[in-house]
Formats: structure tokens, sequence, C-alpha cells
């Protein structure tokens, strides 16, 4: 009690709630029974009472993504596959217990096959309706979050999950497993729920009730505070509610540090439909448009007239503001379920990015074309140019961006001039080491560089970053990964180029001193850190930049660089 426990800072923010221990609970039913008949019934009638509880909770919901979610399980529960799948199993002699998980099971398993992002969350919702439908049947009662404000405490969570959190109640979230840049840090980062994560098998042996104070800055958490450690973390708290009303009344001012120094601040998007929020957030722009998720999103490849229309609903939202659109980026471990592919031992050094693109190369061409039709000017504003950056996913080395580029440069050709974008440039991601040490060659024939710390620190540092037990370590303040930083703006700036950073370290608040010193020019996070990130450049100048990044590259490690970092 009362003593700080470490774990990994997934989403910034400071909670003081009692919690709310979700243990996966435990069904014990037999395999086998007798009267298939019978059997059918009881599902049947378990079936039906699954859907009136999630039929109650979408009217609890009203509205929102929350309601969507749980519509959604109502479907999935209703769907007759489902149970044809698990009748079939009960006339073999299953039990509606068994022939029903086998049915889940096994339909979650075939959504894992196509393991992309969305499609796996599908797999977490079919268990999850599966099991509520278990706890009918064998009547244990699932736990039912707290009706006040509480701290969720669970093994693992999954994307799907973190959606469903109803953040007027949660708090906080921390878990015992997971890394900061897994997919559901990344969208509790999103909903703006503090979290930390990794923090061991122990924090689910905590008392449910108990108070916490989870510090999602730091990383960790206190049990049982002490009165004292209590009214600090209180004060935390409100000077930290203060600071954020006063970086969203300044989000519209330009992104400058305290002596002027401009640094823009962009948004990370999946989803066009979400420009008009980054812009309302205070987004100079788009800087990073994962474009993969637009692809997802359809059943099929979609063609040129879906894509430009998706493309410029953004291009419309940001009103003259920059557009950085990465192309697709998937294969690997996120393969598209209509772009067959051998399996491979190492996805994350596999077919990925602007490789699997270049094999189909007529994929790449649509969505090139599909990009520069849609920010074309338009007609009636002809003098309102709409600037158009298109970067390339996981570049190794310039001769994949030639081979990209020769079509490139095939398609402005192509298009008349009055039918595309006027104002675009093309360049790279830095994610692969190779891309960082080979930056000199690089800049002379791109027009920028941004760099994506996520991947950038999982292949310098050789830590998957989803890993359960090791992404705590593939922080990307690490001295190797900033070092490829510096040489890849000191190339780009050599040339003439600029340099952006649209990695999850871009919103750390340790980071982004150092990553103005070391001269970036641009920084793109989720729309939701855009003014507290404008705000934190206010903070410092140029010169005090320059001090941070030159102590942080002298440390030998990236704990010794936070505790370097930390300590000015
Ligand atoms: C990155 O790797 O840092 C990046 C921004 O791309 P993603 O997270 O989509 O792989
Ligand atoms: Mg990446």
């Amino acid at each position: 009690d009362d003593t700080p426990h470490p774990g990994v800072a997934a989403s910034p923010g400071l909670a003081i709630a009692p919690v709310f221990v979700l243990q996966t609970p435990r069904f014990d039913y037999p395999e086998r029974a007798a009267d298939p008949a019978e059997q059918q019934q009881r599902l049947r009638q378990a079936i039906a009472e699954g859907a009136a509880q999630l039929e109650a909770l979408v009217q609890q919901a009203r509205g929102g993504e929350v309601a969507q979610i749980l519509s959604m399980h109502e479907e999935m529960l209703r769907d007759p596959e489902l149970f044809e799948a698990a009748r079939e199993g009960i006339q073999e002699g299953r039990s509606a217990e068994a022939a029903w998980w086998v049915a889940i099971e096994t339909a979650a398993h075939a959504q894992e096959m196509l393991a992309d992002r969305l499609l796996a969350e599908r797999a977490a919702d079919l268990r999850d309706v599966g099991r509520r439908v278990l706890g009918v049947l064998c009547e244990v009662s699932l736990p039912e979050p707290p009706e006040t404000p509480y701290i969720l405490v669970t093994d693992d969570i999954g994307p799907s999950d973190v959606a469903r959190l109803d953040t007027q109640r949660v708090r906080g979230l921390l878990t015992a497993r997971g890394g900061a840049t897994a997919h559901s840090a990344i969208l509790a980062r999103a909903l703006g729920i503090p979290a930390v994560v990794g923090a061991g098998e122990r924090v689910l042996t905590l008392a449910g009730g108990q108070e916490l104070i989870l510090d999602g800055e730091r990383g960790r958490v206190i049990p049982a505070p002490s009165a004292e450690r209590r009214a600090s973390a209180e004060q935390r708290l409100a000077e930290r509610q203060r600071r954020e009303a006063e970086a969203w009344q300044a989000r519209f001012e330009p992104a400058q540090t305290r002596d002027g120094h401009r640094v823009e601040v962009a948004a990370n998007l999946g989803n066009t439909t979400h420009a008009a929020d980054a812009v309302e957030r205070g987004a100079e722009g788009i800087g990073l448009l994962r474009t993969e998720f637009l692809f997802m999103a359809h059943a099929r490849e979609p063609d040129l007239a879906t894509q430009i229309e998706e493309y410029r609903e953004a291009l419309d939202a940001l009103d003259g503001r920059p557009l950085v659109a990465r192309t697709l980026d998937v294969g690997g471990d996120k393969p598209l379920p209509y772009w067959p592919m051998p399996k491979e031992d190492n996805p994350f050094l596999g077919l990925r990015g602007i490789r699997l693109s270049l094999t189909r190369p007529e994929v790449l061409e649509t969505q090139l074309r599909a990009l520069l039709m849609a920010a074309a000017p338009a007609s009636e504003a002809a003098d309102k140019p709409q600037p158009l950056r298109i970067m390339l996913p996981m570049v190794k080395d310039v001769g994949e961006f030639r081979a990209a580029r020769a079509i490139f440069e095939r398609l402005l050709d192509e298009i008349p001039a009055a039918e595309r974008a006027t104002d675009v440039q093309l360049g790279v991601m830095i994610e692969v080491p190779s891309a960082a040490l080979l930056a000199p060659v690089l800049a002379a024939e791109v027009d920028f560089f941004s760099v994506g710390t996520n991947d950038l620190t999982q292949y310098t540092l050789a830590i998957d970053r989803d890993h359960p037990e090791l992404s705590a370590q593939a922080d990307g303040l690490h001295p190797a990964v900033l070092r490829l930083i510096e040489m890849t703006v000191a190339a780009a700036h050599a040339h003439g180029k600029w340099v952006g950073v649209c990695g999850e370290l871009a919103s750390d608040t340790l980071a982004v001193p150092v990553l103005v010193g070391l001269g970036v020019d641009e920084l793109s996070v989720s729309a939701r850190q855009v003014p507290l990130v404008k705000a934190r450049l206010r903070e410092f100048d140029l010169a005090e930049a320059r001090t941070q990044a030159q102590l942080a590259l002298a440390q030998a490690t990236s704990e010794a660089v936070r505790d370097a970092l930390e300590a000015r």
C-alpha cells in the first residue's frame, strides 16, 4: 500500500478512483450431453437472454460509439450461421455450452486468420458475445462495472474493449500485459483515457473498490495512497486540468517555441471523416493519414472514384492546410483479406509496406492517381492550392523510392495539370534503420522525410512493438533512435528538405523539446494531443531544446535519457 508500482506509460493523464478488477470469468460445464433437443432449447433461450441483455445496454448507452459496438454484438448473436454451427455440435453429442463455444472459437479463429487490425478486433467481439451466452448457460453472471467512476484493471484489453469503455465512468485503465504502441493504447490516447499497461500479474490481485492513483505520464500506479499522497495527486490533477483548459483556449495559435521558432503540429488520422475534428482541435494539417484503414473498411479494393471521394473529404475539411497521405501500408501482420499472401514466419520482416505495394504496382498507381486527382484545385477556387504530400511506408533504400517515383511521375505527365494537384511532394517514411543510415542518398531525391518512430524503434532495438513483455523497453527516447533521427534531419536540411515525426514519440512531453532540438520541422500526433503539444512548444526556446537534444544524445540508455531530461 502507498508504494508506487511501475508499469508502462501508455496514455497520459492522472486518475484517482477505486479500482474495478475485471477477471475473465471461469465457466465449468460438461463437454457432452445426452438429449440434443433439450440442449438446443437451452441454447436458444440463452441466446435470447444474451440478446435481451445487450438490448438493455444499448438503450442505456443512448447512441454513440458504445451503442454501435453493442448493437453489432447483438447482430453477431443473432447470426444464423453461428447457431447452425452450434446446432451441428449438439447433434454430435456436445452439450449446449461446449457446442456454442466451439462455434464461437471457430468463427473467431477464422477472423484472426484474416488478421488485420479491424478484423482481429471482430474476433475479440465474437468471444465477448460468446462469453455472454456462456454466462447465461452456466449461470455465471458477468461482472458489471460500478455506476460510479472507476479505474478498470484487466489482464489485457483489445481495441474493441477500449472503444466500448464508457469515458464518463472509466477514469483510467490498468493492464497486466500489453505495450505502449499496441493499438489499444493508441485508442486509449484517442479517447483521452489515462492508461498504464504491462504492469504485471500482481495488479490483478488488487481488491475491488480499493482506491488507486494512476499516473499515465510516469507509467506507475499507487494502490491505497496515504492521505498526503492523495492530496498532492489531487493538486496535480487540478493543475493538469487547468493546463488542458489553457491549451484548449490557445489551440488555434500557431505552433511555435517561446522564441518564435515554428514547428508545425499536425494530426494523425485513420479515417478521413475525422479531419474536421482534427482542425477543430487546432491541427495545422494532417501529418499522417493511415490510408490502409480506408482499404480495410471495404470488402474489396476501393476503386478510383471511391478513393477520390474519401481523400476529398479530408482535403475539404483541411481547407488549404497540408495533407500528408501515406500510401497503403499493409502486409505482414495486417494483410488485406482480398490480397492473398503466403504465410510468413516473420511478418514484421516480410512483405509489407512499399515492398508489398511494388508487387502489385497497379494498386499503388490507382491510389496515387486518386490522391493526385482528389487534390485538384476546385474550379470555383482555382487560386486556392490544396497542398498534398504523399509518403511511402517502410522504404529501406532509394531503389524502392525510385520505383514508386517512376509511377508517380508518369501520372503527373498523364493527368492534365488542371485535373490534379499542383502543390504536391513525394517523400518517404523513415522507419527502417537502413533508410536513416542512407538518409544523405535519399535526401538528394525525396521531397521530405517523416520519421515513423514506432517502427524505427522496433527495428533499431529489435523489439516487437506489440510484444506483451518487451514492448515497455521499445522506447523511442533511446539514444540509438535519437542518433538515427539526428542523421535524418542533418541529411534533409543539407538538401533543403523538411522532416516530420509521426510516431507516438512526437506527443511524449519529454521528447518534444528533444525532437525540436534535433531540428525536426513538424510533429504529427493524435488529434486529441494537438493542443497539449502546441502548449508544450510554448514552454521552451530553441536554445534550450538544442541543449536537451545534446543531453539526450550523450546518454547510454533510454532510462538514462529520461532521467537526465527529468532532472533538468
Ligand atoms: C510508425 O511506425 O511510427 C508509424 C507512424 O506508422 P504505424 O504506427 O502506422 O506503423
Ligand atoms: Mg510504421
